[in-house]
């Protein structure tokens, strides 16, 4: 502090000595442990204490008042501080003194105290709100923007959950020899993806005809899925699908959605650990018609960079289409999480034709159909 401003913040009181009550308080400097009786006076511009036989009052600016806890109209006393004296306070234990006070120092009320410490809060708000309209006008969905925020590891975690959650007691097929044809294609087609990391591919002793992808590069395929195609085109097609709803990040925005945006930021931040209990449907990761599309066009692009022909990819999806027709849409797997089976497949023969190789030599497609040859579930335990 300056000299000068030393000087503005004492005056002469007399003016104001006769014509304004007078109340006692007690001040402290706050430099020694001392406190000296002082007469207090609301002046004009800020409060006058005024000690006995001293020439000049001191004079605290309104301002620039300060208390430890607001005041309220019912304060039977105050605690002042002052912002350019640290250290320094002046108590007055008169109701009077405070409610006429609380007049003329808005600032250390309540009301402006609860206003400025739901301030930050506010700002905080306005500043996420400000965040999501401009991934809405970026066509962004704030799901899938902290679904790509997600650590690898935490990926990984929520995926081993998810698959324990959806495939339960259910037991995987590891044939030896359908399993390493399995991982030749998976291989294949994750190479040609581009991602860091290679999909983890499983095929689960399942009756229900489905395939999903989880989180962290992971596939499913049921045991029917592998049955029910006739070529190993078709099995190359739906992976290539999933391994599209993986690359989108579809199951990581969905696990977003289901958990929450403060579960998952927990999980961006790792103070969360795992999500516990994520009791997830099968139909709770079924995706938007957008979100198939996606899983589309990338699952040809990637049988294209592979030079696997689509024609699996379309036929498996236009026969899914013919049992879709007769079955109705109340079928539980695969219709469910992927909805206009023939649309699709319409929208995939469309497209123009690349050089192609087998899927898979002979040996490895004959392999891969006894993948489940010798899982064997517990009895009584699976719900085919
Ligand atoms: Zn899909």
């Amino acid at each position: 502090m300056t000299a000068a401003a030393k000087v503005s913040h004492r005056r002469s009181t007399s003016m104001h000595s006769e014509t304004t009550t007078a109340f006692s308080g007690r001040y402290s400097d706050g430099k020694t442990a001392r406190s000296v009786p002082a007469d207090v006076r609301l002046g004009e511009r800020g409060i006058e204490i005024g000690f006995p036989g001293a020439p000049q009052a001191l004079v605290w600016p309104y301002g620039a008042l300060g208390t430890p806890t607001p005041l309220t109209a019912k304060s039977p006393d105050a605690l002042i501080t002052y912002e350019f004296m640290p250290g320094a306070s002046l108590f007055v234990g008169d109701r009077k003194f405070a409610a006429a006070l609380s007049k003329l120092a808005p600032q250390i009320t309540s009301r402006a105290y609860g206003w400025r410490s739901a301030r930050p809060w506010i700002i905080a708000a306005a500043s996420i709100a400000l965040v999501f309209a401009v991934l809405w006008a970026a066509n962004l969905s704030p799901a899938r923007w902290v679904a790509a925020m997600l650590p690898d590891r935490a990926r990984a975690a929520v995926g081993e959950q998810v698959m324990k959650s959806m495939v339960g007691a259910r037991k995987e097929c590891v044939e030896p020899a359908g399993r390493a044809a399995l991982d030749r294609l998976v291989a294949r087609l994750s190479d040609a993806s581009g991602a860091k990391a290679r999909f983890n591919v499983r095929v689960i002793d399942w009756g229900l005809l489905n395939a999903f992808a989880v989180p962290g590069e992971q596939i499913v395929l049921t045991r029917q899925i592998i049955t029910q195609s006739k070529t190993p085109e078709e099995v190359a097609g739906v992976l290539a699908h999933e391994m599209g709803h993986g690359l989108e990040l579809h199951p990581e925005t969905a696990i977003v959605r289901i958990i929450g945006l403060t579960a998952a930021l927990e999980l961006i931040t790792g103070g969360g650990g795992t999500i516990a209990n994520v009791g997830l449907g099968l139909t709770q990761l079924s995706y938007t018609r957008v979100a198939e599309r996606e899983a589309d066009a990338r699952g040809l692009a990637l049988l294209e960079k592979a030079q696997v022909s689509p024609s699996g990819l379309v036929d498996f999806f236009r026969r899914m289409g013919e049992i879709e027709r007769k079955a109705g849409k109340s079928d539980f797997g695969l219709f469910r999480t992927h909805p206009q089976s023939e649309e699709r497949a319409n929208a995939a023969a469309a497209r123009p034709r690349w050089p192609s190789t087998p899927a898979m030599s002979t040996e490895d497609w004959k392999a891969l159909r006894s993948i489940c040859a010798t899982a064997k579930a517990e009895p009584g335990k699976v719900p085919d």
